[in-house]
This record gives C-alpha cells, structure tokens and sequence, in this order.
C-alpha cells in the first residue's frame, strides 16, 4: 500500500519560467526546476566577444601593434568563465538545496550540503563538523535512502 506523503510525484509551482533553457525536475524533492542559461557559448555571446575584442583591439592597436589580437582570447576566455560561474549557481535546488554536480563527484559532500540547506532554512547555524570526516561511504547512504 502506497503511503500518502503529502504531495505530488512530480511537483509543479506556480512559478513560470521565463524562455528556459532546460527544463527538469528536481530528483530529491521533485519539484519542476529550470536553467536559464546554457553551460555554452551561444551566438549572442560571440557576437559581444568580436564587438568587445574589436573595441579594445582599436584602442591598444597604436601602442601594441599586432599584439593587440591577443585581446580576442582574454575576451573569449573571460566569457566562458562568466558563463560557467552563472550556470552553477543555478545547479543547487532552492527548494531542498540538493546540488547535482556535488552528487556526482562526492555523495557524501552533497549529503551534507543538502543538510546544511536545511539547517539554514530552519533558522540553525549549519553544523560544520559533519559526517565528512566518518568512514560513510556513498553506497551505504544510496542504500540506506532506499531502504527507508
Ligand atoms: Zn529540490
């Protein structure tokens, strides 16, 4: 018999998104979730690359000759960071604080971020001295979620 938790299996806020970029629900509290920006580069953002490029390049071009190209690649490079930088700060849940790219490298340290949200949401200092440091593996709290 199916135990009433209270709430839809997948959950959808009121809250509409604005032009997503990917849509999905969240795994741990299974509400409806979005990015709105890409990992990537896209069309728009090269464009502002060549135009910012092109500026600095015609400003520097009569004191550093030629090598005033090389502004392309700190552009090129300044962008991809501000991208990646935007798009995980978008990773973690708002609703349950449950960080996918922490799940995958470290299960243990996603744990704990999750119960760090949750303190916080509850008004508590986060307890730093969390089980990071006892020999829990990954596995024994996958299994351990499933069994309960
Ligand atoms: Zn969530």
């Amino acid at each position: 018999m199916r135990k009433n938790t209270g709430f839809a299996p997948l959950e959808t806020r009121l809250y509409k998104f604005k032009k997503p970029a990917m849509k999905f629900f969240c795994p741990l509290c299974r509400t409806e979730r979005a990015f709105t920006i890409r990992p990537s580069l896209n069309a728009k953002h090269h464009i502002q690359i060549a135009l910012i490029s092109l500026c600095l390049m015609g400003l520097t071009h009569s004191f550093m000759g030629w090598r005033a190209f090389f502004w392309f690649f700190f552009v090129w490079s300044a962008f991809e960071l501000a991208v990646r930088i935007l798009f995980k700060r978008e990773i973690p849940c708002p609703h349950c604080g449950f960080d996918a790219s922490w799940y995958k490298r470290d299960v243990v340290k996603a744990r704990s971020k999750v119960e760090e949200f949750w303190q916080r949401t509850n008004g508590q200092e986060p307890d730093i001295t969390n089980k990071l440091s006892s020999s829990v593996s990954g596995d024994e709290i996958l299994n351990s979620d499933l069994s309960a």
